[in-house]
């Protein structure tokens, strides 16, 4: 073993996994485009500024978890902690908003993000991510977590929790941050370290805090519904009906802020009881400020962003189907070295036909190659010896059944698409 390990919180995802991610991938590849969304591929790294003045100064995400680095030439470069802020950029950048709107996109990637790993935490994690940019319509915050949870019914999940929750407008929200902090003012000892921080600077933030402590004081905070106006409170409204309307379960959850500040109006999640502390499945909401913050024009977006290790450690727990793993049709084996040339070009015209077939490359007996074509897990080992040569024919066994039969040489390539 090398004294080199990959760096604390990253993973590989090696093959007895990977296949069961590329399932999932597959899905979401139709789910997207059943619901009209088209793949984009964006950069790994942006400019720090991206993300600070996207996601927010004052987010846990910019003041303590981003990968921020200087390249060779003094800029300050961040590896990507989400992709909302990204699609915003790209979509702006590559003048999509003259195209038709609104722009319906999706992404797949890693993100980085410097936490304390642990089961489904990770320093380095994938997201699936859908956003909906250039209208404000709320069909489109109903399409967006109805998308999602279609992607997670066809990938077998059961039992998830749907909250939805709407954080205001820049209009409303000033309502409620006052109404907040006169609630927290005399109890303001009592919280956190970092929710005294968050008091003047971003007292939403609280409501979101995992310690047990600050979660019992803000129990009866006035909620961010409480203080919408009138705008906020109808496009709510709206959202609700629609969700109701096409039959998607969700209850309404008045403490849900979510992590990022650029959040308006509609805000969900999904979540699992199978992951424990680190339950959210998929987060995501309504951003219509986002481009602002980043120095576009005002461009309304919608969308949301579901964790792969998290789904895929959810599916297992939840005993769901994978498909079938990727294995080998044809496993051919040469009974001594004069047939290997034989058996090496029957091996090639077999993939040449688009069928799956391998061969050993240890060099060891006839009977240990037989036992790597029985582990392969393949349907057929495909013989070739020197009485098979001289009659232009090639022994197939049924590696399931034990049975073997003599097929012509000439004749193994159709013959096998028939009998796979
Ligand atoms: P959490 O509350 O668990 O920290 P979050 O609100 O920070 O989640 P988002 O920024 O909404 O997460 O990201 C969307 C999804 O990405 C999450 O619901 C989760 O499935 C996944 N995710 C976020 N952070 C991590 C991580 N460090 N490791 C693995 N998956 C993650
Ligand atoms: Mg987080």
């Amino acid at each position: 073993m090398s004294s080199i390990k990959a760096p604390r919180g990253v993973r590989d995802i090696l093959p007895g996994e990977s296949w069961k991610w590329e399932h999932v991938f597959s899905v979401t590849r139709k789910v997207a485009g059943d619901f009209g969304y088209r793949e984009v591929h964006l950069p790994v790294f942006e400019h720090t500024e991206l993300f600070s003045r996207g996601v927010g100064e004052t987010t846990d995400v910019v003041e303590k978890e981003m990968y921020t680095f200087e390249d060779r030439s003094g800029r300050s470069l961040t590896l990507r902690p989400e992709l909302s802020a990204s699609m915003v950029r790209s979509y702006l950048e590559n003048r999509m908003d003259k195209q038709h709107q609104p722009a319906k996109l999706w992404s797949a990637g890693p993100m980085f993000r410097y936490e304390r790993p642990q089961k489904g935490r990770y320093r380095q994690f994938w997201q699936i991510d859908f956003e909906a940019i250039g209208s404000q319509d709320p069909l489109l915050d109903v399409e967006s977590i109805e998308l999602s949870l279609e992607l997670f019914r066809r990938l077998g999940l059961s039992n998830l929790e749907v909250l939805v929750n709407s954080v205001g407008c820049p209009a409303c929200r000033p309502v409620h941050r006052k109404a907040l902090q006169d609630f927290l003012r005399p109890r303001l000892k009592e919280l956190c370290e970092s929710c005294r921080g968050r008091f003047d600077r971003n007292p939403l933030r609280i409501l979101d805090c995992k310690n047990p402590a600050c979660q019992a004081i803000t129990e009866d905070a006035p909620s961010t519904i409480s203080c919408l106006c009138d705008e906020c409170a109808a496009h709510f409204d709206a959202v609700r009906k629609g969700l109701a309307m096409i039959g998607a379960s969700f209850e309404v959850d008045n403490r849900l802020v979510r992590g990022l500040d650029y959040y308006t109006k509609t805000a969900y999640e999904v979540l699992s009881g199978e992951l424990g502390a680190q339950n959210a499945v998929c987060g995501g909401g309504r951003y219509d400020n986002l481009a602002e913050s980043i120095g576009g024009p005002h461009t309304p977006g919608m969308g949301f962003a579901a964790g792969v290790e998290r789904i895929v450690l959810t599916m297992e727990e939840q005993g769901c189907s994978f498909g079938e793993p990727p294995r080998c049709d044809i496993f051919v084996v040469h009974a001594d070295d004069s047939s290997l040339d034989a058996a090496v070009s029957a091996l090639y015209d077999i993939r040449r036909a688009g069928m799956a077939g391998d061969m050993d490359y240890t060099g060891r007996t006839l009977r240990a190659r037989f036992k790597t074509a029985g582990a392969s897990g393949a349907a057929f080992a495909c013989v070739l010896g020197p009485e098979e040569i001289a009659s232009g024919k090639v022994t197939l066994k049924d590696l399931r059944s034990g049975e073997q039969q003599a097929v012509g040489r000439a004749e193994l390539v159709g013959f096998l698409k028939t009998v796979l």
